[in-house]
């Protein structure tokens, strides 16, 4: 195989189906790497990218153009594979190692991106599969050997799901204060990352993980993975049955739904100084009554993928813990559009995992 000419599915228009592209690459410099693509996951909100931005509510459109990104774009952010090329300059890879991408680079250069938290940067993104050339390829050029994390024995399929939907789950609960034995958290959407997050406060805290999903099966396996209890939140008098159950003692609620009902659910569960973290991005507006900023003392934040030190902490955990195996579904890279199109439309069942 020729490591100097990257094959890549990419969109040459907003909300245009992808197209075979070909580009060939300079030898890596300084600290570049260069991937040979095993794996790459497909997350939701590359359907939001391949359209141009996300609801904002109230009718409005969020815009990646005006916001700089360049077309065409080759998405795909959850890339595993193995290093093909390394720059001069290189020290923590080397030839062969099998490693994840972390795709959520800012400018590189600046305190926030030196302390690991690119994602947060405050200058220019360089998100792979967004601003730059992403996953949905054979080759990705890395622009620096520290957002490389070696898997060791971890699955690769499992492990390239990490850098969004895994450090996703891992991020937003991480924001929660230390949860004593007494206190619990609701997780609302039990999806794919949802569950993880149900897993990974299981594993980690000693409070007890409340689940609410409409799906019946998606509670039966959050039970599976260490959730206390779980709930239906379009059940009748739901928002009553929850919190009796819990006691009125709802530390904590994390939304990976991101949708005006979930949200209003989160704030109205949580007690008197109780946190709510929105992570999903669903869509559209979210109200509250102000008063309830004040009467209850409440917390809100929102939680956006998470840093390098996370990744590495994931890949950490899961060598000790059993995470929940959300179901994989492996498809050639070259039926791309189709793969879009089912999780468009609810026609995939755990995540798409694509495979030059
Ligand atoms: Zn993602
Ligand atoms: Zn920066």
């Amino acid at each position: 195989m020729n490591y100097r000419c990257a094959h890549r599915w990419a969109f040459p228009k907003w909300g245009a189906a992808l197209e075979e592209t070909a580009e060939d690459l300079a030898a890596a410099a300084s600290h570049e790497v260069t991937v040979r693509i095993t794996h790459c996951g497909m997350c939701h909100s590359d359907l939001h990218i391949q359209a141009g931005g996300f609801d904002m509510g109230g009718g409005k459109m969020s815009s990646l153009e005006r916001a700089g990104t360049k077309l065409p774009v080759t998405m795909g952010h959850e890339i595993g594979g193995e290093v093909v090329e390394i720059g001069p300059d290189v020290k923590d890879v080397k030839l062969g190692d099998k490693v994840i991408v972390y795709p959520w680079l800012g400018c590189g250069a600046c305190p926030v991106c030196e302390r690991g938290d690119d994602h947060l940067c405050p200058r220019a993104s360089r998100n792979l599969g967004i601003q730059l050339p992403g996953g949905y390829a054979d080759l990705v050029r890395v622009p620096h050997d520290r957002y490389l994390v070696g898997i060791g024995t971890l699955e690769p399929a499992r492990a390239a799901t990490f850098a969004c939907a895994g450090i996703t789950a891992l991020g937003a609960i991480s924001k929660l204060d230390p949860l004593g034995a007494d206190d619990h958290v609701a997780i609302i959407g039990c999806g794919g990352v949802g569950m993880t997050a149900v897993a990974l406060l299981s594993a980690t805290s000693k409070a007890k993980v409340v689940a609410i999903d409409p799906d019946p099966a998606k509670r039966d396996a959050a039970l599976k993975h260490g959730a206390a209890l779980a709930f239906d939140p379009n059940a009748a008098d739901a928002l009553k049955t929850i919190g009796k159950a819990c006691q009125m003692n709802i530390a904590g609620a994390v939304d990976f739904v991101g949708a005006e009902s979930s949200s209003s659910l989160a704030v109205n569960l949580v007690r008197r100084t109780g946190q709510v973290v929105i992570v999903g991005l669903f869509g559209g507006e979210f109200r509250m009554p102000l008063p309830m900023f004040a009467l209850k003392s409440l917390r809100i934040s929102g939680s956006y993928v998470a840093g390098l030190k996370e990744l590495r902490e994931l890949v950490a955990l899961a060598q000790r813990i059993k995470l929940p195996e959300i179901p994989l579904d492996l498809r050639p890279l070259a039926s791309v559009n189709q793969a879009l199109d089912d999780l468009a439309h609810g026609r995939v069942v755990g995540r798409v995992v694509l495979q030059p």
